[in-house]
């Protein structure tokens, strides 16, 4: 079966301009380096996380970490292993949903409306192009947080119901809507859940590079003959991972912080095989030019360019989903939404 691709998103950049990684860069990368110091704290990973080939020296090192590209697959693995150690002081202690708490119900719901709602049409579109409807589709989602996937699928009139680890944004998002569809798990419960759930969609978007234990989710997703598709979202080895490494003093949101690894077209080519599933459709959008954009401005604003960097800023940004098309051709760009479909 040949794979149905989708590339880019109108006003992508625009949409995902987040003002505190402006405004404050310094915090966030303090934040990111803290995490940063945890890894570096683990064990060193000797095998890939995706398909375990021996790994070998890095390719690059970017924020203090050694980055090392699989051999077999070209999964980008942080030298050292993410652990349980790792995720309960990064997801955990430190309270996580701080970065994007929204304020209010009328925000939430602006946030699910922006970011969420599209997602949510893709899957509905792409499982109609197999014949189900709206009415068929029964989702599990996986790292739910507070749920803005899980309301904006309802929205379109499917089934769905979410899990997450926490208690606080499951708490949140569960007070934004009449009903109660998030259920609170801990860190290696939803394991069972992928087990027994008769969902016949799992959802994981920007989940699956945070899990300790992908091993055991990928065996679940494998053993429940229930779930037919997998749609979810994962960062890429990408434009935005090389933009980094130039910038050692721009807040590395992507190869960093939470993501000790980052995949490729052949690593989740490899994750779809390990479950028993193929790809099936492919959206390929970015913000490796919003990244960029952000970095020459914090230089130039570091370099007292405050002032010329708005000169840039009124040129640069009218250009921006322009470039980011460019880049998200290119298939080397820093998000994919794919969905996978049991062979
Ligand atoms: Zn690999």
């Amino acid at each position: 079966m040949s794979v149905k691709k989708k590339y880019s998103k109108p006003f992508g950049n625009l949409n995902s301009l987040k003002t505190s990684f402006f405004d404050n860069n310094d915090g966030m990368l303090d934040m990111a380096d803290g995490m940063a110091d945890v890894l570096l704290m683990q064990p060193k990973r000797t095998t890939c996380k995706i398909c375990g080939a021996k790994l070998g020296a890095p390719l690059y090192h970017s924020h203090r970490i050694g980055y090392i590209e699989c051999p077999m697959c070209g999964h980008l693995n942080s030298e050292c292993e993410d652990t349980d150690a790792f995720a309960s002081a990064v997801y955990v202690e430190d309270d996580y949903s701080k970065n994007y708490s929204a304020a209010d119900k009328e925000s939430y719901i602006r946030r699910r409306d922006m970011i969420y709602a599209p997602k949510a049409e893709y899957l509905r579109d792409c499982l109609k192009h197999d014949g189900l409807s709206s009415e068929d589709v029964k989702i599990l989602d996986i790292g739910a947080g507070c749920g803005y996937f899980v309301s904006a699928a309802r929205q379109l009139g499917m089934t769905a119901t979410g899990i997450d680890v926490s208690d606080s944004e499951v708490e949140y998002g569960n007070s934004m809507t009449d009903e109660p569809y998030l259920t609170h798990v801990g860190l290696t419960d939803s394991i069972d859940y992928i087990r027994n759930t008769d969902a016949n969609v799992l959802t994981a978007i920007g989940v699956l590079e945070h899990l300790v234990h992908l091993d055991e989710n990928i065996d679940a997703i494998k053993e429940n003959g229930s779930i037919r598709y997998v749609f979810a979202s994962v960062p890429m080895f990408s434009f935005s991972s090389c933009f980094e490494v130039a910038f050692a003093n721009g807040y590395n949101r992507h190869t960093g912080g939470t993501h000790t690894h980052l995949f490729t077209d052949d690593s989740v080519q490899k994750m779809a095989e390990r479950m028993g599933f193929e790809i099936a459709y492919e959206w390929r959008f970015g913000s490796d030019i919003n990244d960029l954009y952000r970095f020459l401005m914090v230089s130039m604003q570091k370099n007292n360019n405050a002032d010329f960097s708005r000169f840039f800023s009124d040129r640069f940004v009218p250009l921006m989903d322009e470039l980011q098309q460019v880049v998200d051709r290119s298939d080397f760009s820093s998000e994919l939404h794919f969905i996978l479909k049991r062979v």
